[in-house]
């Protein structure tokens, strides 16, 4: 470890330019422990210089990533514009020892509280400084490190033209051309900076600028189009006089189909990297770039202007984004008057006789009441007051905090009492993550131009489903047919069809109209079925009691922001395009001239055979962030991996704290499969490598105890079930195996939130009877008599809790209380002359402790024991 403590590096900025890496290369031979850290982007030519003298420069590089947390003794800074950002990045690697060098020829600005000796001279370049450096130390130079020295000087004084240039630089070249640098290398090295092709893309990122004003902002988006990728564009970029006056520029340069886009922002509220982020890029706020594949260039202009839209509704006032043609209706109004304007609206808002604010009631609840007859009744009877309400004036990115902290689906909009408008959770949730787009044409699709496979399922189908229900797919098939209509098994069953696992979920996708259908198909084959006419789905049951789903192929269209999703029909792709992921999109045909057709629109196929979960489109979970959780139901579940891109926008969805948003109650179920899935503990230790946990429950962590205590619950759960036959309640088990570190109140509040408040009970036992457990007998009778009145359920969670040794004890005790009724039973008290009375209880259970105490170990003992004990009461 003695290397260490003797690190020396050398520091040039990201993208530095040659002066720096030449002056950098000097420090080396000034003192040849120091490395040179290399940054991430390099300028063109000192990618060429790199390449050109990997021979001298070997040994003389890292990256930044070999820095890692080591303590850096010495630090060169070369050629720097910010000192104290470069302090500030290497925080970690500096302390009160570390000896600071800086060498340049700006003055930079002197930082009090380091130990920083400055060598500033002004030349015209900063390796000047380091060869007179060289020179007055005597140290040899060679001809190639002459080579490499003398680019920095020549680039930065422009071939010694330009103005900075001082006689100290000619004198330094002098120096370094008589130790025998080349002049063709630097002319090889400096002229090719901006070759044909380059100049090429340069051209048409000119004509083809587009100027976006969002906010007082002036940004360019402009594209570009090769046959080849061309290296090195990014450097040139600069050299464009528009991109250098304008705010932020994205330039979209499409290789043959494969699209690079380089962004660069001069404002702190023109976050390129994190815009290019949700294309799968990165970097910080001043340049991204993100490579995509499978986009057009005009996708990808439209996703960037949306955002940029959304960047901008950020900052705009709730009273910009809202919608204003709400409906009010006075509270003392009958409901039988207001039966049409209710059908058009998810929410009225209901006021006083000033017209002002009461609360909103929920149309479909007044739609079902109606249909009960109780149309006499005011709206009175229907307002909910305790909702959560905004004032016209508060900025969009404020109500965010209300978003995450209420499951409401629609905010009112206030002014003085008065409403004036309405936005809906899902819109705001889009505008403040910069996503207003347009629903019906879902432009962002990564997934949208694969081409579909069809293969013959036929012959899985018939041999993995039950044959009763082959026999009604046949049947739906063929009414289908008769009625000019298609019809698909789709979603889970055709993932386990794949996969040849066992699914009895029938889920039917009709192209055309399934309540139709049902009503048909009920009627001909005389089974029940019924439907919702608003969902355009259906439910028939058979004469067997078969359930089997249907639903009319559809998508949903938001008419304006924050209206109810109107239903609409569509196609088969369009229905599969809404699902989770990739590879719950599979439809087997089922139609009676395309009977058996497995259908893959999006690739599920591969990704099932390649085991990994992946959404359809980047947006996926800011659309309904629940996909969160179930993607690492499926990963865990199947053992499949998350896909990258998928695996990188969902940390970006749980770091925005999207979860936080998502309906409780939808939360609620997913947990709930989560738990009661036989994978729960892989699928936990994933919602806790991606921090949802952390998100959910307060002070969450996974240490070394939790995860005993969660992979014991997961043997003991299967012991008790099968051994016990007790139906354990997996949820509360779970729920407590995540939280018995919280104080119980604040348990509680979390149980409430998501609708686990069953689960009560069991923490509230736990936090009764744990003290007990502090000390534990020796003597399994005396134990036994700790936990003889404790509940199973209670029992699974000690014994996963507990030393190991102590739930041996406790579940070896259980499986002799199993078997009690085999060694004695008040039969055998009767046969032994002892009259039936409350005392053969007394007689059994002492026996019973004698027992698990090893004092008596068979049944024949057992009777000995009681011959002598009672022989004479007789
Ligand atoms: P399981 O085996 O757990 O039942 P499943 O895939 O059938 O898995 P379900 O929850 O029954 O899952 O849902 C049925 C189908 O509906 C899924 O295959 C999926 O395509 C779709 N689906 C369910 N929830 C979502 C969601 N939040 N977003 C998009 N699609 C969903
Ligand atoms: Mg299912």
């Amino acid at each position: 470890m003695k290397k260490e403590i003797d690190l020396q590096v050398i520091y040039i900025e990201e993208g530095a330019d040659l002066d720096a890496f030449s002056s950098a290369f000097g420090l080396t031979l000034i003192n040849p422990d120091a490395k040179i850290i290399k940054p991430h982007a390099l300028s063109p030519t000192v990618r060429l210089t790199i390449n050109r003298f990997s021979e001298i420069l070997k040994d003389k590089l890292l990256t930044k990533k070999d820095l890692k947390d080591q303590k850096i003794k010495k630090l060169y800074v070369v050629d720097t514009s910010n000192l104290k950002k470069i302090l500030k990045l290497l925080d970690k690697n500096l302390d009160y020892g570390t000896e600071i060098v800086v060498y340049d020829h700006h003055p930079p600005k002197k930082l009090s509280g380091f130990n920083i000796k400055y060598n500033i001279l002004k030349t015209g370049s900063a390796t000047t400084i380091i060869v007179k450096e060289l020179q007055k130390l005597k140290i040899e130079v060679k001809p190639e490190e002459a080579t490499l020295l003398i680019l920095g000087i020549y680039e930065d004084t422009g071939s010694f033209t330009y103005n900075i240039t001082t006689p100290e630089d000619l004198k330094a070249a002098a120096f370094l051309l008589e130790k025998g640098a080349k002049l063709e290398t630097i002319k090889t090295i400096l002229e090719r900076r901006i070759d044909e092709k380059q100049i090429n893309i340069v051209q048409q990122l000119i004509e083809n600028i587009q100027y976006f004003p969002v906010k007082n902002k002036k940004i360019i988006i402009s594209v570009a189009y090769s046959k080849e990728y061309i290296p090195d564009i990014s450097a040139h970029l600069h050299l464009i006089k528009p991109f250098q006056e304008v705010d932020a520029f994205f330039a979209i340069i499409n290789a043959s189909g494969k699209i690079s886009i380089i962004g660069r922002s001069k404002s702190k509220e023109i976050n390129v990297g994190k815009i290019l982020s949700y294309l799968g890029g990165g970097g910080h706020y001043s340049a991204g770039s993100a490579m995509i594949k499978g986009m057009t260039t005009q996708e990808i202009k439209s996703y960037l202007e949306n955002i940029l839209i959304g960047e901008f509704y950020r900052d705009q006032k709730i009273s910009n984004i809202m919608y204003r043609n709400v409906i009010k209706v006075k509270k003392s109004e009958k409901l039988k008057n207001i039966t049409e304007i209710i059908k058009k609206v998810p929410v009225i808002f209901v006021i006083n006789d000033e017209g002002k604010f009461e609360g909103i009631a929920i149309t479909k609840v007044l739609r079902e009441s109606l249909r009960h007859g109780v149309g006499d009744i005011s709206i009175e009877n229907f307002v909910i007051d305790n909702v959560v309400t905004f004032e016209e004036k508060m900025p969009v990115a404020e109500a965010e905090k209300y978003l995450i902290n209420s499951s409401q689906d629609y905010f009112p909009v206030l002014k003085k009492g008065y409403p004036v408008g309405i936005v809906s959770r899902t819109y705001l949730l889009k505008v403040i993550h910069g996503q207003v787009f347009d629903f019906e044409k879902d432009i962002f699709i990564t997934r949208e131009r694969i081409k579909p496979k069809f293969l013959n399922y036929t012959e899985r189908l018939r041999s993995q489903i039950p044959k009763d229900i082959y026999e009604e797919l046949v049947k739906i098939g063929k009414l289908a047919k008769k009625l000019n209509f298609r019809a698909y098994l789709v979603g889970g069953i055709v993932r386990d069809i794949v996969m040849k696992r066992k699914n009895l979920d029938i889920d039917i996708i009709i192209e055309g109209d399934a309540i139709e259908l049902c009503k048909k198909y009920a009627e001909e084959y005389n089974y029940k079925f019924h439907y919702f006419e608003e969902f355009m789905t259906a439910q028939i049951i058979t004469d067997k009691g078969l359930k089997i789903d249907f639903a009319t192929a559809r998508k949903e269209i938001y008419e304006y922001p924050g209206a109810y999703p109107k239903v609409k029909k569509a196609s088969l792709r369009e229905d599969l395009y809404r699902r989770d992921f990739t590879i719950n999109t599979l439809s087997i045909e089922i139609t009676e001239d395309n009977f058996g057709t497995l259908i893959d629109y999006f690739n599920g196929l591969r990704d099932i055979k390649d085991k990994v979960i992946r959404i359809l489109h980047q947006l996926s979970f800011i659309e309904d962030p629940v996909r969160i959780l179930r993607a690492v139901r499926f990963a865990g579940r199947f053992g499949f991996k998350i896909g990258k891109l998928t695996e990188r926008l969902l940390r970006l969805s749980v770091d925005e704290k999207l979860l936080l948003a998502a309906p409780t109650g939808r939360i609620n179920s997913e947990l709930t499969y989560i738990f009661n899935e036989d994978r729960a503990t892989e699928i936990i230790a994933l919602m806790n490598k991606y921090k949802i946990l952390h998100q959910l429950i307060p002070e969450f962590v996974f240490d070394d105890k939790r995860e005993e205590i969660l992979n014991r619950l997961r043997d003991m759960i299967v012991t008790f079930e099968i051994f016990f036959k007790h139906k354990v309640d997996r949820v509360s088990n779970y729920l407590l195996s995540l939280m018995y570190h919280l104080p119980l109140e604040i348990s509680y509040q979390i149980l409430e939130r998501y609708h686990f408040s069953n689960g009560k009970e069991l923490f509230k036992k736990f936090f009764e009877i744990k003290y007990k457990f502090t000390k534990i007998p020796e003597k399994n009778s005396e134990l036994y008599e700790m936990i003889k009145n404790i509940g199973k359920d209670l029992l699974v969670f000690l014994t996963s809790y507990l030393p190991v040794d102590v739930s041996e004890r406790i579940i070896y005790i259980l499986r002799k209380e199993e078997e009690r009724k085999l060694l004695i039973s008040g039969n055998d008290l009767k046969e032994l002359g002892l009259k039936p009375s409350p005392e053969f209880r007394k007689i059994l259970d002492e026996i019973f402790l004698k027992y698990i105490d090893g004092e008596i170990k068979n049944r024949k003992e057992a009777l000995e024991y009681l011959k002598n004990k009672y022989k004479f009461k007789n």
